[in-house]
């Protein structure tokens, strides 16, 4: 049984991390998306609420598991018996640090291996800062995130 983690904030899940999701439950028989709690960055939307709209946004997909974690990934992934690191890749803007943090884990453990996903064209320039700025101020998400992540942007945006 090969499970893999795929990390990260997810504040909010976009359709780059939807199809990486999508492309890691075909190759894994199961994939634990897990979101992040990182005290260096201050989310959008609370934990709970990036769990809920990952939830949503892949109850489709029967192999995948949301959950959360804080600390040290690599810890994390043990303690689920994996020794898969999923993260996706888009320009090449992703790849110095994608590839220290790759490395320095290979460095403290040889026996977990990091996977790289290459998204599809149409998302390669696509992330999380960029849909809450099209949010503020109102702008067209069609086809950037889930329809449940754009209702929950909405919503946070109407309020501010
Ligand atoms: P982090 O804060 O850990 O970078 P993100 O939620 O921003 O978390 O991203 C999680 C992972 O998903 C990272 O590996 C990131 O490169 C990848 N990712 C984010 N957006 C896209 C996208 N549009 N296409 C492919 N991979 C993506």
């Amino acid at each position: 049984m090969k499970t893999a983690v795929y990390p990260g904030s997810f504040d909010p899940a976009t359709n780059g991390h939807i199809d990486v999701i999508k492309r890691a439950s075909k190759i894994f028989d199961k994939v634990i998306v897990t979101v992040g709690d990182n005290p260096d960055k201050k989310p959008l939307f609370s934990t709970k609420e990036r769990l809920d709209m990952l939830e949503e946004s892949t109850k489709k997909i029967k192999n995948v598991e949301i959950d959360s974690f804080s600390g040290l990934l690599l810890n994390y992934v043990k303690s689920k018996n994996s020794k898969i690191i999923v993260r996706g890749l888009r320009a090449v803007s992703d790849f110095e640090f994608e590839f220290q943090r790759a490395l320095m884990n290979r460095v403290v453990d040889d026996s977990v291996e990091t996977i790289f996903i290459m998204t599809k064209e149409h998302y390669v320039y696509l992330n999380s800062s960029i849909v809450k700025e099209m949010a503020r101020f109102n702008g067209n998400l069609n086809d950037l995130v889930p329809k449940n992540v754009e209702k929950a942007l909405r919503e946070k945006y109407s309020k501010k």
